[in-house]
């Protein structure tokens, strides 16, 4: 039996155990306890397996990306005396993007000639254009009707993912795909002068599971051909054959990522905000109408999926996502992503360590604007991670 099977074998051995309630949880304790179970890649980078048991879930969180298919809006347009500037629906890359999209609508709101600006919204939009116009001598005051940590914003994964669920290949045009690159070079710099403990940012490395060899070294999504993402804007990548690793499946393709912890990042950015005498009013807006009734003349959008009712913008869907947080492990220092083998789009998964746990996902539902947690997307999610690092727990027997 060559390893491959043997890798196979030993994953669907006990995935045919049941996780609920963990009758599986036995047996691995029994065997983790009797060695200290790691894989050795060919680059020498020891990988701790991450515990999947049922008992060491902490929470599930789910927050819904505002999707378009055009991808996010970046305009300004006339209300009445008003003029407002629109910085929305960044789907599954506002995370990564939001400096960008906030300069940019920076840019607009200096062709205006009030300094005195309101930003709608508190999550990272809102926050990332509120500080940039900040550093542009704007007074600002935000008005949220949720603030971190009850925003979308806080309910991200969060990694630098700047195409994720972002735009419809055959909806991009030339002016928007200009738009998202200047946006992503600025965030990706911005990004990286924040790495530290004071915002919660830092690199880390991002394996990537495939069974074909990938083909284009910058291993750009399916949907987004031609490259959207210029490649400088992607660290490097090593590819680890099948020999390498203990992983089920046949290549293992590392690369360098940002990793965002939300709630930390979330909250400096809110103290900036305040430091820099910003104000912030905890207020919801109905209708266009009820913007009319602010004070400042020029307001920023920063509302994401509240731009959906607020300005009716139909083009404006959920992507629910769900995440389950399990204790968190201090050896496990790298984070995965991908689909496991024999398995489509449906089997994507993936995992980052941050401090506030674990972070198990891969869920992306279309339209659906629930925000109750999914029991069967748990149990897929559980599912592919236990096979996942199955591998890697009985790599010892192997060696
Ligand atoms: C499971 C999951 C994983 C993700 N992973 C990543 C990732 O790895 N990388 C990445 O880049 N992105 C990721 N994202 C996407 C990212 O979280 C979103 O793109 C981002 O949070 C959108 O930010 P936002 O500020 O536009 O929206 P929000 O965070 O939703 O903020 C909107 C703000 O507007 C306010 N608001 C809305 N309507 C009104 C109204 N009518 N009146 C007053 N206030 C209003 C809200 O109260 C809130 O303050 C993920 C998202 C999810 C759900």
């Amino acid at each position: 039996m060559n390893r491959r099977s043997l890798i196979k074998k030993a994953g669907l051995g006990v995935i045919g155990l049941s996780l609920p309630g963990c009758g599986i949880s036995k047996s691995i304790r029994q065997s983790e306890s009797r060695k200290k179970i790691r894989s050795l890649n060919s680059f020498g980078t020891i990988l701790s397996p991450v515990n999947i048991l049922r008992d060491r879930i902490i929470r599930t969180t789910v927050g819904l990306r505002p999707h378009r298919l055009s991808g996010f809006v970046l305009k300004s347009e006339r209300h009445d005396s008003k003029t407002i500037v629109h910085n929305y629906g960044h789907g599954g890359s506002g995370m990564s993007l939001s400096w960008g999209t906030g300069f940019l609508a920076t840019e607009l709101a200096l062709e205006h000639p009030s300094r005195n600006v309101a930003v709608i919204g508190c999550g990272v939009a809102g926050l990332t254009t509120a500080r940039q116009l900040q550093r542009h001598g704007f007074r600002v005051t935000i008005y949220a009707q949720d603030v971190p940590p009850n925003t979308t914003s806080n309910k991200s994964l969060a990694s630098w993912t700047p195409t994720s669920g972002l735009v419809d290949t055959d909806q991009r045009t030339e002016s928007w795909d200009f738009q998202f690159r200047r946006a992503a070079d600025i965030a990706y710099r911005q990004l990286q002068l924040l790495v530290g403990p004071k915002y919660g940012v830092s690199w880390i490395d991002q394996w990537r599971f495939l069974d074909e060899y990938p083909e284009d070294a910058t291993s750009q999504p399916k949907n987004t051909r031609p490259p959207l993402l210029p490649s400088h804007l992607r660290a490097e990548q090593v590819v680890v054959g099948p020999e390498g690793h203990f992983f089920p499946c046949n290549y293992m393709v590392r690369r360098k990522t940002l990793r965002i912890e939300p709630s930390i990042y979330l909250e400096a950015l809110v103290n900036d905000f305040l430091t820099f005498r910003g104000s912030l009013v905890i207020k919801s807006f109905d209708s266009i109408e009820d913007l009319m009734s602010l004070d400042q003349e020029l307001i920023i959008n920063c509302t994401g999926l509240g731009s959906h009712d607020l300005f009716n913008d139909t083009e404006l869907s959920p992507l629910k996502g769900q995440l389950v947080a399990l204790i968190p492990q201090a050896e496990v220092n790298y984070a995965t992503i991908g689909s496991l083998p024999g398995t489509n789009s449906e089997g994507f998964v993936h995992m980052l360590p941050r401090q506030d746990g674990i972070i198990l996902g891969g869920t992306s539902e279309k339209g659906v604007w629930s925000m109750e947690p999914n029991q069967e997307a748990t149990n897929r999610i559980l599912s592919a991670h236990f096979r996942l690092f199955q591998g890697i727990r009985s790599g010892g027997f192997y060696r």
